[in-house]
């Protein structure tokens, strides 16, 4: 990889963990998810653009809650607040995630995911199969007595591609590929006393543009045209919609583009059996010799955990 690209794929890692620091600082009981949210969102947007919406995924709430419009919902007490951020500039994207826990008897549960994230990250190389990281996650989360999610996946991740195309597992998987050299993936282990694994809810916050098909109605395509400048092939929020083109405007174009397939939604994602999960997330380049970690979160988890 060119140097001029590698720092860029560093430095909204660089922010991306800011980011997460920050996060440190404010999450607390009772805090609207909201706030949370956006408050984290204005900050990445000091520096770059929010690569998604920030993702404030609390308990048995494993990925994919990011506050709507009127959200009310604050943080519960002794709760596990998951906080996954995107960060991006010309592309380049920042993947990370962290665990915060408002009590210390999840301490062993946030333990499990941390260390199949370092073992996982001590593992990865070019030419190293994905289905062998796997294995390192599962056999870690597993001797803590926790299992890890099967149905969610680190990914690998292009210029304003989030998830493109390859994944690494969380469990040792039959179907597996090579990683290769100056590829980019977030690494993503999910711990869990539940079932160990996800299933969809019926309500979804983030949004992608998946067709540039026009709709044929002319207000709406402008919209469209606006969302594509802004958004391009990302995940977005409907508050992000509605900061330009009011609420209710924005609940209407949203609905019609659902329905005509142009964008599609990420459903909230909860654990089968309602157990707690625990998350932590980097994002890394590929190396001949290691994984170059561009988001560095072991740094802030020395303060949580
Ligand atoms: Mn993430
Ligand atoms: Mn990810």
């Amino acid at each position: 990889m060119e140097e001029k690209e590698k720092k860029k794929w560093l430095w909204v890692g660089k922010i991306a963990k800011k980011t997460l620091a920050r996060a440190i600082d404010l999450v607390h009981e009772d805090m609207p998810v909201l706030e949370l949210a956006e408050k984290l969102e204005d900050y990445i947007r000091n520096y770059a653009a929010p690569a998604f919406p920030v993702n404030i995924s609390v308990n048995h709430v494993a990925a994919h809650y990011s506050p709507g419009v009127n959200d009310s919902s604050v943080i519960p007490a002794k709760s596990i607040v998951k906080v996954d951020v995107g960060v991006h500039k010309e592309g380049y994207i920042a993947d990370a995630a962290i665990s915060i826990a408002l009590t210390s008897e999840y301490e062993d549960l946030l333990k499990a995911s941390f260390e199949a994230l370092v073992n996982a990250e001590k593992t990865l190389k070019a030419g190293v199969k994905t289905g062998f990281v796997g294995a390192v996650i599962e056999e870690t989360i597993l001797s803590y007595g926790f299992k890890p999610i099967k149905n969610l996946t680190g990914h690998k991740i292009s210029r304003f591609n989030l998830h493109a195309g390859k994944s690494i597992p969380n469990t040792k998987t039959i179907f597996s590929s090579k990683v290769e050299e100056d590829e980019v993936y977030a690494v993503e282990p999910f711990a869990t006393d539940g079932a160990g694994y996800v299933v969809e809810l019926s309500e979804g916050y983030i949004y992608r543009l998946t067709s540039a098909r026009r709709t044929g109605d002319k207000q709406v395509d402008r919209y469209l045209r606006d969302m594509w400048r802004r958004f391009k092939t990302l995940p977005f929020s409907e508050r992000w919609v509605a900061r330009f083109i009011g609420e209710e405007k924005a609940k209407i174009v949203l609905s019609t583009l659902l329905k005509k397939k142009i964008v599609t939604v990420y459903p909230v994602l909860v654990e089968k059996k309602g157990g707690l999960v625990s998350q932590f997330e980097d994002t890394v380049i590929i190396t001949e010799k290691n994984a170059l970690i561009t988001t560095g979160i072991s740094e802030l988890v020395k303060e949580i955990l």
